[in-house]
C-alpha cells in the first residue's frame, strides 16, 4: 500500500534528473540562450550552447552534442523537420512572434487594397506566424476574398506553412487561387515560392505590403541560365551537406555517376557548411551541383561559377550532348 502511495506521490510530482543539455538557437533567437540555459541550470543539468549558424530545423548540432556527451538537444525557433535516428533525444520548441493587433491590421489594410482584383486568395506563412494565420484570415474574409490554404511536404507540420525549401503548400493553393499571399518578414521565403501566380507579400515588421512576383522570376530565369552554362562544363563539384536535414549521399553518387555516362568529371565536396570562398579556392571546377539545401543557389553571385540545384539535374543532363 506504501509502495502505491509513493508512486501517486512521483506521478503527481515533477520529477527533473539531471541532464547534459545542449541548445541550439537560430540566429534571430541566440538573444534568448543566456536565459535559457540559467533556467536549466538552476535545475541542475549541465546546458552547452550550440555557437555555430543554424539556419532551419534541418541543421540540428548532432555532432556538437555528442563531442560534449549531450543526452538531449533543446532546438528553438523551428518545427520538427523530419524523424532523426539519434541516441540523443531531440525537442523542438517553435517560437511563435506575435505582431501587435494594429500592426496586423495596419498591414493587412495595405494587402488587401493590393488584392482588389483577386477574389480566392492562397494563404501562406511561416510557423513563426502560424498562430496569427486565422486573425490574418478573417479579414480577409471580411473583405470578400475566398481563401485557400494547403498542407505542404514532407517538411513542414501545418497546414499553410512554407519553408525556404518547402512551398508545396503555395503551389498546391495556386492551383485554385487567383494569387498567393505570403504573410511575414524578409525576402527568404515568398523567394521560395514559384510565382505560378502573382505572389503578394504582406510584411508586418515593415508595415507593408509588395508584390514579389517579377523578382521570384527573375531567380528563376537566373536558374535557368545556370543549368545551360553548366550543361557546357566538364569538371563539376558535387556540394554535399553533413547537416542531417540536406545530407545525400546517395544522390551525390548518383550524379557522379550520371556525369561520367556523360563524359563529364564530378568530385563530391563534403562538409557541414557550404563556404562559397572555399569552394572556389579549389579553382578547378567549371560549375557545381548542389544536393544540399536548395536555396544555396540563391548566393549564386559569390560561386562565381554555375550552380545547378539537385532538382533541376535531370534538365541539365538532357541540355548535355
Ligand atoms: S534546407 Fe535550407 S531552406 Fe530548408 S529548412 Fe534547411 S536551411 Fe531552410
Amino acid at each position: 500500500m506504501f509502495i502505491y502511495f509513493l508512486l501517486h506521490i512521483a506521478c503527481k510530482s515533477t520529477i527533473v534528473f539531471p541532464m547534459k543539455i545542449m541548445l541550439q538557437f537560430p540566429e534571430g533567437l541566440k538573444r534568448n540562450a543566456i536565459a535559457k540555459a540559467k533556467e536549466l541550470e538552476a535545475e541542475g543539468h549541465i546546458v552547452f550552447i550550440a555557437s555555430a549558424p543554424c539556419y532551419g530545423a534541418c541543421d540540428i548540432c548532432l555532432d556538437e552534442a555528442r563531442a560534449v556527451g549531450a543526452q538531449k538537444i533543446i532546438h528553438f525557433g523551428h518545427a520538427e523537420f523530419m524523424p532523426i535516428k539519434s541516441d540523443i533525444e531531440i525537442e523542438y520548441v517553435p517560437h511563435y512572434e506575435t505582431i501587435p493587433e494594429e500592426n496586423l491590421h495596419a498591414t493587412m489594410k495595405k494587402a488587401i487594397v493590393e488584392l482588389k482584383d483577386y477574389k480566392k486568395v492562397g494563404l501562406v506563412t511561416t510557423v513563426q506566424h502560424i498562430k496569427q494565420i486565422t486573425d490574418v484570415e478573417k479579414l480577409l474574409v471580411a473583405a470578400g476574398k475566398t481563401i485557400i490554404t494547403e498542407k505542404g511536404g514532407v517538411h513542414v507540420r501545418h497546414q499553410g506553412q512554407v519553408l525556404g525549401c518547402d512551398a508545396i503548400s503555395a503551389v498546391l493553393a495556386a492551383k485554385e487561387a487567383d494569387c498567393i499571399l505570403y504573410f511575414g518578414g524578409g525576402k527568404f521565403h515568398p523567394l521560395g515560392i514559384p510565382a505560378l501566380k502573382p505572389v503578394l507579400v504582406a510584411d508586418p515588421y515593415l508595415g507593408s505590403a509588395y508584390w514579389i512576383t517579377q523578382e521570384i522570376e527573375k531567380l528563376r530565369k537566373r536558374r535557368q541560365g545556370a543549368i545551360l552554362m553548366a550543361s557546357k562544363s566538364k569538371r563539376f563539384g558535387i556540394i554535399v551537406s553533413t547537416k542531417v536535414g540536406q545530407f545525400n549521399l546517395s544522390g551525390a553518387a548518383l550524379v557522379k555517376k550520371k556525369l561520367a555516362e556523360k563524359g563529364r568529371e564530378g568530385y563530391l565536396l563534403v562538409s557541414n557548411e557550404i563556404h562559397p570562398i572555399s569552394v572556389a579556392n579549389f579553382n578547378s571546377f567549371d560549375a557545381y551541383i548542389n544536393t544540399a539545401c536548395p536555396r544555396i543557389g540563391d548566393d549564386h553571385d559569390v560561386y562565381d561559377k554555375p550552380i545547378v540545384d539537385l532538382t533541376d539535374f535531370k534538365r541539365l543532363l538532357e541540355l548535355m550532348v
